[in-house]
């Protein structure tokens, strides 16, 4: 039985982007099961009133889920910020494999990573390999404490996958990307763990998301790997961008979910219009 998922950020009020993206999900979930998750690891920037406007909003568009944080479910939590026990779980297993190692960086990079690294913001300098940590340190670790954790990727080996819209994908360990944050040193996990961690605890078999998150696959299948665990499907839905080719999370003015619905738009508009009609 197939297992879609739809996991928003509530640091605001959710866009067209989003609603079509999630719909594309619960589209392709529908024969199965559709988990809603809220990633809210990002106490700074993510409020309680964004996520209650998330749910009301996508109820609003017609998403129906069958499991998530408003309607439970035999999975829960559905919420990030109340999973730390589980993310801590999966940091011991790593840390015993050997593929992550504790790691002093500067403080932007540790901010970054506990949201998901959309687009233009993964270019991201590669973590240079002369920077590492010799193997075997942090073998003795028993507790991540107050230090950063990456995970050391393959370098020179390709990763690849097939993604059910985008196609074929190759991704080349310490080029396109380098070892990534695992874990924060102030006690959180970075995205890439924490979105691994539970599309795998939640059974989710397919992945939809936008395509600026394809690089992010790439380090997750590395985690997928070392953690033993069968990785789902991919499925990265073509972004949606302006009259001027801006993403939209960049220029949301004027349409969110919940100010075209305000000027009367209607849940079907928001799903199919072209932009320039939702604008008008
Ligand atoms: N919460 C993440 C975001 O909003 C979801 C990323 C994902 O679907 O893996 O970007």
């Amino acid at each position: 039985m197939s297992r879609g998922r739809i996991a928003p950020t509530p640091t605001g009020y959710l866009h067209v982007g989003h609603a079509r993206t999630f719909a594309l999900a619960a589209d392709r979930a529908a024969s199965g099961t559709l988990v809603y998750r809220t990633e809210d690891l990002d106490a700074g920037r993510c409020r309680p009133e964004f996520a209650a406007a998330a749910i009301e909003d996508l109820c609003w568009l017609g998403l129906k889920w069958t499991e998530g944080p408003d309607v439970g479910g035999p999975h829960g939590p559905y919420v990030q910020s109340q999973r730390l026990t589980w993310f801590r779980d999966v940091w011991q297993r790593l840390q015993a494999t050997g593929a992550i190692y504790p790691c002093d960086k500067s403080r932007k990079d540790v901010e970054r990573s506990l949201t998901a690294p959309h687009a233009e913001d993964d270019a991201e300098p590669i973590f240079p390999a002369a920077l590492r940590a010799p193997v075997g340190a942090g073998q003795d670790a028993r507790e991540p404490g107050p230090t950063n954790w990456r995970f050391r990727v393959p370098d020179g080996e390709t990763i690849a996958f097939v993604d059910a819209l985008q196609g074929p994908q190759a991704f080349v360990a310490g080029r396109d990307f380098g070892d990534f944050l695992v874990w924060r040193k102030d006690g959180l996990p970075a995205y890439e763990l924490a979105v691994v961690a539970d599309d795998h605890a939640m059974g989710i078999t397919e992945v939809v998301r936008g395509a600026d998150l394809l690089l992010s696959t790439a380090r997750q299948l590395l985690l997928y790997r070392a953690l033993g665990w069968a990785a789902p499907s991919w499925a990265h839905a073509p972004l949606i961008v302006d009259a001027e080719g801006k993403r939209l999370a960049k220029r949301s003015a004027g349409l969110s979910i919940r100010e075209l619905r305000q000027k009367g738009k209607t849940p079907e508009e928001v799903l199919m219009a072209p932009l320039r009609q939702l604008l008008g």
